[in-house]
């Protein structure tokens, strides 16, 4: 088995995916594992390591707004408006794909997810390179997304060579995606950026966020974004303690209102009750929760203002089967 390099060397992560190679690319929503998105071979093995269904498309980084003529057409005035407003940053726009990017990218789409992430070795990374990467978050499909190389490493002990380490992901969530539908922009996925900001941007906006039938977005599923070990949300942290003296129980929980026994495994978003905090915080503290061999996770909703929202969306998708 090779050894995998956790590095900041952006040189080794080019060599790597100049010959076809995925590497785990740091940015300000979570980690990506990134590959050659004009290279089929690369974009087949996210597929492969990911577990990711064939259905569920790919979403492309690029270096600038200069670069989406390339491979998207059609694009609409606001998407424009929002690209020039938000990139680089957690904002995601779906628009029709040029045919230069294939459609295992797409899953058979005629359009694909694209963003500029907001990281600087990433930026500087794509700006040394002449492809676009695909990369989807690097984590096995349906498990808890990474902020950490920590976590990219904990999940893929093989088959990934190379870690690019850019600390921990300073929004921590992921991005925020619109789509298209007759031009009219519409809400795919909460992400980073609150529906707030991109309203007052361009509008109120239609939203399309579960279907679990047909979804315009796979991540809309419910069962999403999930621990390992069941997760429920309770009214009372306390009461469900006291009614469950047997079992092991983590607590995930938004600020420091209470404390609890010690036998308890607490994790606190924001001490200060800071939203913007506890959306950077919130999938560290399922990783941590979720490697202390838990019989269940506790948690509540948050209040539903800004990022709230976006974090209520995942926990809900993460109670979602239990
Ligand atoms: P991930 O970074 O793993 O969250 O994956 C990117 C997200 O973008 C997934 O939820 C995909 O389903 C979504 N996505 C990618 N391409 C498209 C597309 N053409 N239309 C709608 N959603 C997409
Ligand atoms: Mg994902």
């Amino acid at each position: 088995m090779k050894t995998q390099k956790i590095t900041t060397d952006i040189n080794l992560a080019i060599d790597s995916l100049r010959i076809g190679k995925l590497v785990a690319i740091p940015t300000e929503t979570v980690y990506g594992l990134a590959g050659n998105a004009l290279n089929e071979k690369a974009l087949k093995q996210i597929f492969i390591l990911k577990k990711r269904p064939l259905h569920n498309p790919l979403i492309l980084h690029i270096s600038s707004y200069e670069k989406l003529q390339e491979i998207t057409k059609n694009i609409p005035f606001k998407a424009k408006k929002l690209a020039k407003k938000f990139w680089p940053g957690p904002l995601t726009l779906v628009l029709d794909k040029k045919n230069k990017i294939s459609k295992t990218v797409s899953a058979g789409k005629s359009t694909i997810a694209v963003r500029v992430p907001n990281h600087t070795l990433t930026l500087k990374l794509l700006n040394s390179i002449d492809f676009p990467l695909a990369a989807p978050s690097a984590n096995p499909s349906g498990f808890i997304s990474p902020t950490s190389a920590t976590h990219v490493s904990n999940f893929f002990k093989d088959g990934l060579d190379v870690i690019l380490n850019g600390g921990s992901c300073s929004k921590g969530l992921e991005s925020t995606i619109i789509g298209f539908e007759n031009q009219n922009p519409t809400l795919y996925r909460h992400g980073a950026i609150p529906i707030s900001d991109i309203e007052n941007c361009i509008g109120t906006i239609d939203r399309k966020i579960k279907n679990d039938l047909n979804p315009s977005s796979p991540g809309m599923l419910s069962r999403h974004y999930s621990p390992e070990t069941p997760i429920i949300l309770v009214n009372s942290f306390s009461k469900y303690i006291y009614q469950n003296k047997h079992k092991k129980i983590g607590v995930l929980s938004f600020e420091n209102k209470e404390s609890f026994s010690l036998a308890t495994k607490h994790e606190i978003l924001s001490k200060s009750g800071n939203i913007n905090e506890a959306a950077k915080n919130f999938y560290s503290a399922l990783h941590s929760l979720d490697s202390k061999n838990l019989d269940i996770i506790i948690t509540t909703l948050l209040p539903e203002i800004g990022l709230g929202k976006t974090i209520n969306d995942r926990l809900k998708r993460a109670v979602a089967n239990w």
